[in-house]
């Protein structure tokens, strides 16, 4: 198994993502466990994010890393909340509130026929601090932003982010059911099928999903 810091504490992060990777000859170390702090996030793209986590924890470990940045872009908000999806209503003590957020997401919604959204998550795997040439991989999930919620399971948005396809919303899915849809498990599919071979093995001999896509 290759030893690969997740440049996340985040501990459902880690399950997700140590049970899809181990397939690919993969062993998930949290950065926390190796004494690496969280790094800045001063970017307005996703993938710079991503990149910028990944090659902090890979330079503070000498391993390679794999980094995640996700969010909920809106097209009638020109992509907001986006990159600042975390901390889209600004708490005065810097800490995170879903309920404030989701109340901000439906203020800035109010009146807007456009109701159009994504999810985004980009995953960026580096080899090294120094490499040249990272895997960068986005999933995203298409949807539409509701001004009540409905459902509880879920977290963030998922009670606001209607899917008219299946007629719920992500807080209405069964966790499992989202774990196969949502961004980050596409994201995840995507590096699943960029690494392969990367280790010597090869996760899924009959390789990505019909048509070749990764997705
Ligand atoms: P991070 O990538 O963990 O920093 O997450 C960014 C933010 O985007 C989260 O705090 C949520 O507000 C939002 N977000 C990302 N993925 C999801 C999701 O699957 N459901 C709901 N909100 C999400």
């Amino acid at each position: 198994m290759k030893k690969v810091v997740l440049a996340s504490g985040n501990p459902g992060k880690l399950r997700e993502f140590s049970a899809s990777l181990a397939a690919a000859g993969i062993d998930m170390v949290p950065q926390s466990a190796l004494g690496v702090s969280e790094a800045e996030e001063p970017f307005h793209t996703f993938v710079e994010n991503a990149l910028a986590k990944a090659r902090h924890a890979s330079r503070a470990t000498g391993l390679p890393a794999l980094a995640d940045d996700s969010g909920l872009c809106v097209h009638a908000l020109g992509g907001a909340p986006g990159v600042h999806s975390a901390r889209y209503a600004r708490m005065p003590d810097g800490t995170r509130s879903d309920a404030a957020n989701n109340a901000r997401l439906v203020a800035e919604m109010a009146g807007r026929t456009d109701r159009r959204g994504s999810y985004v998550a980009v995953l960026v795997y580096m080899r090294s601090a120094d490499d040249p040439r990272p895997i960068v991989v986005e999933g995203s999930w298409d949807g539409e932003v509701l001004d009540a919620p409905r459902g509880a399971n879920g977290f963030g948005y998922d009670p606001y982010f209607y899917l008219p396809d299946l007629g719920m919303t992500a807080a209405e899915l069964p966790l499992e059911q989202k774990n196969i849809l949502s961004h980050r498990a596409r994201a995840l599919r995507g590096l699943l099928w960029a690494l392969r071979g990367e280790f010597g093995s090869f996760p899924d001999q009959d390789g990505g999903p019909a048509g070749g896509a990764p997705r």
